[in-house]
């Protein structure tokens, strides 16, 4: 079989649960990628390995703490070094065909921007960058031709299932949710959940943040605003249906009634090789379904009085503006907040929700123009959850 040419690929946040699964993929791939740039945040040693075994051109860490210990652990391998910021940026702007963006929460922004910005192929897994600046991130795509591949499950097969008609066809698009590790606990159980309760997903293995996401629900209204931006839907034509054994992710419904999924097992690998491949596909590694073993597949609607959060995210979502941008940023100090012992489980949703109205009042709801902007309020709108939290006015401690 004639191998094609190589395809250079760079991982932003090659350390994570989504980088670690790429890696995986491109390792057992060998001949079919060269790796440009990878990234991480802090973690020096992990991000050295991972730079040793794909042979990578540069390794780059995003805090400079880091830095010695990273150029100490690549000392004589001829892979180059950088930390920071300005760093990151630049590893994106290296000249790789495809870009993995897996850096966790806003941050990423600027720096996936930057492989957009050069008409990169970005296989995009940082949701949070579409919600903070959803408009603006895919106006500068559609400006510089740069494709934006889903990595999200549910997005990945929406994207795949759109493959069997027309744009103009579509009536409807369903985005499937596991429930998360609370779906059958009553309202007051939920309430007082743990960390370590809330860290137990049923079906996939994810970073934190993304985990405790779906244990309010709040990952699949993230994920509702991600498909309004990369599909250009409107907000009545998204659905979320809860389904869960996470093996149907994705469902399109055309105008005749035909309804096209997407299944397949639940392990993240599964969408990025679609990703690391597309147009073409790779062997994957995982083990295939069965669907005499699950006998049954079973969906029921979300329940938005025990997951508040899924409906303050429609709501942010039909308001748009800046508000999608405020959800994601009182989202991250709400579910680092938790994390530390801080905040209560119903408090992650109630700060949410308090940060948005203490925003609306301040009049930060507007349309964020330039990333600076979108920035600032995200800037702001976690000074806000901050203060909310320091003056104890958020209830369901
Ligand atoms: P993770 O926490 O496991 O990994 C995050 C990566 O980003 C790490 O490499 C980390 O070093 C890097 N990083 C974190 N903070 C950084 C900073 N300040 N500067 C630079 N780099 C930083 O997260 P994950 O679960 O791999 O998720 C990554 C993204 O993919 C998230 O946006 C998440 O919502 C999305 N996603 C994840 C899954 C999943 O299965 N894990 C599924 C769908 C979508
Ligand atoms: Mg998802």
């Amino acid at each position: 079989q004639p191998q094609a040419k190589a395809r250079s690929v760079s991982i932003l946040g090659a350390t994570g649960s989504i980088g670690s699964s790429t890696v995986d993929l491109i390792k057992r791939s060998p001949d079919r990628f060269r790796v440009e740039a990878v990234t991480a945040n802090s973690n020096a040693a992990a991000l050295a390995m991972v730079a040793r075994e794909l042979g990578a051109r540069v390794a780059v860490l995003a805090d400079e703490s880091g830095y010695a210990e990273l150029k100490a652990a690549l000392a004589g391998s001829g892979i180059e070094t950088a930390a920071g910021e300005a760093g990151l940026i630049e590893a994106a702007q290296r000249p790789a065909d495809w870009v993995m963006a897996a850096i966790a929460g806003a941050v990423g922004l600027k720096p996936t921007l930057a492989a957009i910005e050069r008409g990169a192929t970005v296989a995009l897994a940082n949701k949070e960058c579409l919600v903070c600046a959803g408009s603006l991130f895919m106006r500068r795509a559609k400006a510089s031709g740069a494709a934006v591949l889903p990595v999200d499950s549910e997005h990945n097969a929406v994207f795949q299932a759109l493959g069997a008609g027309r744009r103009e066809d579509v009536s409807r698009v369903i985005l499937t949710a596991s429930g998360g590790p609370f779906r059958t606990w009553t309202l007051d159980a939920i309430k007082a959940a743990t960390p370590e309760q809330a860290l137990k997903h049923p079906n996939w293995s994810m970073g934190p943040k993304v985990t405790i996401d779906s244990a309010t629900l709040m990952n699949k209204g993230l994920e509702l605003i991600e498909a309004h931006h990369l599909f250009g839907l409107a907000p009545d034509e998204i659905e979320v249906l809860v389904h869960p054994q996470s093996v149907v992710h994705g469902l399109v419904e055309f105008r005749d009634g035909s309804v096209v999924a997407q299944l397949g097992p639940a392990d993240m690998r599964v969408p990025i090789a679609h990703c690391l491949a597309y147009p073409e596909r790779l062997d994957g590694p995982v083990p295939r379904l069965d669907l005499a073993a699950l006998r049954e597949l079973t969906f029921e609607n979300p329940d938005l009085t025990r997951f508040p959060a899924l409906g303050l995210a429609r709501q942010a979502m039909i308001a748009g503006g800046a508000a999608p941008t405020v959800l994601n940023a009182a989202d991250e100090v709400a579910v680092a907040e938790f994390m530390a012992g801080r905040l209560s489980f119903a408090g992650i949703a109630a700060l949410v929700e308090a940060t948005l109205e203490a925003a609306g009042k301040r009049g930060l709801l507007a349309e964020p123009l330039s990333v600076e902007a979108a920035l600032a309020v995200d800037h702001t709108a976690r000074g806000l959850a901050r203060e909310l939290l320091l003056n104890n006015a958020v209830k369901a401690f």
